[in-house]
């Protein structure tokens, strides 16, 4: 009885493809911050064909004047989304996007709202790393993931690009202060909004989840520029990965990452002790157990930073 279903069941099944029911694909939405700030708060997993790349937080912001979104999502296949979870909260156009990352799922929707007539803006220094790393996004593993859900992306940067390392721009009387982070990859930045207490942190801040440093990221960068925002000290932390935070959690969960990095590890490595022990030593601590990829990650980190310091 069962046998002679299947065939009905997979008939069903391809019917519903076209569809796409409830629970195939991750909808995302976007809470609020605070006032006129949201978050669309990703999945703290990887980038799966179901959460199509949107692994990652992204900010939205009404100004009167239109939306400004932070970070554009992983392509062509988000944008509808993002589209619909801004919708939900406003019915402003989205007039201006912000890049504050280089990693392909804070980019690679450029293109898609560059169409529907945003105006992209990013640091030089961002879309220079962007342009860096875009041969090696679009067939990372991101498409892997994606597989025709990547269809239709195309790498696209910045219509205005900010010279420096800070810069300030206004949209309504909003005003959002930029500074470039160049932590989790080259190129990454942070952005501030004074009058709500705000600072979306890109890759520099994950919370719920250990931080990934890549064979590019920089761990001293990560810690000067955690000092930064310690010293803006917002009431509100939006980071790159995990939920809506206050910088206890944040400082928590990878400020004193990054010092236990660059403090411990490093300093282990310009002090020559040989890199097994110190990998061995420090492979279970309390202070970050707790976070999600801990077990993935946390050797790998420690080794690449290890490695880094030793050529310093
Ligand atoms: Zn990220």
């Amino acid at each position: 009885m069962l046998r002679s279903m299947l065939p009905l069941l997979g008939l069903v099944g391809l019917l519903f493809t076209g569809l796409a029911p409830a629970g195939s694909t991750y909808e995302p939405t976007a809470e609020q911050v605070t006032e006129n700030v949201y978050a669309i708060i990703g999945p703290t997993d990887a980038r799966t064909y179901k959460n199509h790349g949107m692994n990652a937080n992204y900010g939205v912001i009404t100004t009167g004047e239109g939306v400004i979104l932070i970070d554009s999502g992983p392509g062509a296949f988000s944008g509808p989304y993002i589209e619909r979870a801004v919708a939900a909260v406003s019915d402003e156009p989205i007039r201006w996007v912000i890049n504050i990352g280089v990693q392909d799922h804070r980019w690679l929707g450029n293109d898609f709202f560059q169409r529907q007539g945003a105006e992209v803006i990013a640091f030089e220094q961002t879309v220079k790393a962007q342009e860096r790393f875009a041969d090696q996004h679009m067939v990372g593993r991101l498409p892997a993931a994606l597989g025709e859900r990547f269809d239709g992306t195309r790498p696209a940067y910045a219509d205005r690009r900010l010279e420096g390392d800070t810069a300030s721009v206004t949209l309504g009387g909003v005003n959002i202060e930029l500074s470039l982070t160049d932590a989790h990859f080259p190129g990454d930045a942070m952005a501030y909004l004074p009058q709500s207490d705000v600072a979306f942190t890109g890759d520099l801040v994950y919370v719920d989840r250990l931080l990934g440093i890549h064979p590019w990221s920089d761990p001293r960068n990560g810690l000067a520029a955690f000092e930064r925002l310690e010293a803006i000290d917002p009431a509100f932390v939006v980071p790159g990965h995990g939920r809506v935070s206050d910088m206890a959690r944040a400082r928590r969960d990878s400020g004193a990452y990054y010092d236990f990095l660059v403090n411990t590890i490093g300093q282990a490595a310009r002090d020559f002790e040989p890199m097994s022990e110190v990998l061995d030593k420090y492979e279970d601590l309390d202070a970050f157990r707790h976070l999600e990829h801990y077990e993935d990650w946390h050797r790998t980190n420690m080794n690449r930073t290890f490695v880094q310091f030793e050529s310093l």
